[in-house]
């Protein structure tokens, strides 16, 4: 084999706590995890010169070791001893610095393709070992599919239930947040409403939408909402137009709606993007792993 071609799948996040602080300044979370059906294209080449080379459709976006994929590739290559070259092309549809791990999962990829490519022989574990190297959210990315994240994010408990399926909304504000700087401005004794983690698994279980609607809930917004009002009302604005729920995903800016019916979804999804001025206004749809891949790692 000299290529392999991936699908590197956004993820939401229906809950998002923050329940402690370590001493090193990492954020102690809980959160339910939930792949969409959003992807970027990841392209791996075998090439004779030993270099690791990376292009994207995205002429901004970094290609050096700046880039999550090009770390993921260079950290097998190193760990590996691979004498070949690797060459990495990137379409890019997950919109960048949104809080739906773009990086983190076009990484995830890399790490899979290149095991498969190099016949590494890696297990799933060890490639989720290898991957939070780089990132919190990268081994949740290589899982895929529901999940409970804990820890840094990276102790992961998958829910082979699954979610429900329905059409996932996404408003990306014209504003671009850093994730760190939401996480250090976050003030964990002011966090007034936490969210119900056992509840939404329950109402997974049980199916219902609606109730899950009414559950989700992400403590960044009470950093995100002050700063940029437009999270709020584009919260409000898609529940007007039809939304079971809406939340900020991850440290945002990225709201999306969870919409049972998919022309509610596509209207809603038109009027906000007109009215709000936004140029990513996407709608996609929640994503499980097939039945026989959703147990265990
Ligand atoms: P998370 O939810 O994990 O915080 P995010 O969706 O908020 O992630 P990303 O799209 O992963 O954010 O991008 C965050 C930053 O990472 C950007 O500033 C970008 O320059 C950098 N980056 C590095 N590699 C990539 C990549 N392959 N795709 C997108 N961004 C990347």
């Amino acid at each position: 084999m000299q290529e392999i071609r991936l699908k590197a799948r956004a993820k939401i996040n229906l809950t998002l706590d923050v329940t402690g602080k370590q001493s090193n300044g990492y954020h102690i979370v809980q959160m339910i995890m939930q792949t969409i059906s959003l992807y970027d294209d990841v392209y791996i080449k075998r090439i004779d010169k030993p270099i690791i080379r990376l292009k994207s459709n995205l002429d901004w976006l970094p290609t050096d070791e700046k880039n999550l994929a090009y770390k993921g590739a260079r950290l097998l290559r190193d760990t590996f001893d691979i004498q070949e070259g690797i060459f990495i092309e990137l379409n890019k549809k997950i919109p960048v610095a949104a809080g739906l791990a773009g990086g983190s999962a076009d990484c995830a990829a890399v790490l899979v393709g290149i095991n498969k490519l190099f016949h590494l022989g890696l297990s799933k574990k060890r490639l989720m070992e290898l991957g939070v190297q780089l990132g919190a959210d990268i081994p949740y990315c290589i899982l895929q599919g529901t999940a409970v994240a804990e820890g840094i994010g990276e102790k992961l408990t998958p829910i082979s239930e699954g979610c429900p399926f329905c059409y996932v909304l996404l408003a990306k504000p014209n504003i671009s947040v850093s994730t760190a700087s939401v996480y250090q401005k976050l003030h964990l004794n002011e966090i007034k409403q936490h969210p119900n983690t056992e509840q939404m698994l329950f109402q997974m279980k049980q199916k219902n939408i609606q109730e899950m609607g009414n559950l989700l809930c992400n403590v960044l917004e009470t950093v995100t909402i002050p700063m940029y009002k437009e999270i709020a009302l584009l919260k409000e604005k898609m529940m007007t137009l039809g939304a079971k729920g809406s939340v900020m995903s991850g440290s945002g800016p990225t709201v999306f709606g969870l919409f049972t019916d998919k022309l509610k979804a596509i209207e809603a999804g038109q009027i906000i993007k007109k009215k709000f001025g936004l140029r990513d206004v996407l709608v996609t749809k929640i994503w499980n792993k097939p039945q026989h891949k959703r147990r265990g790692f």
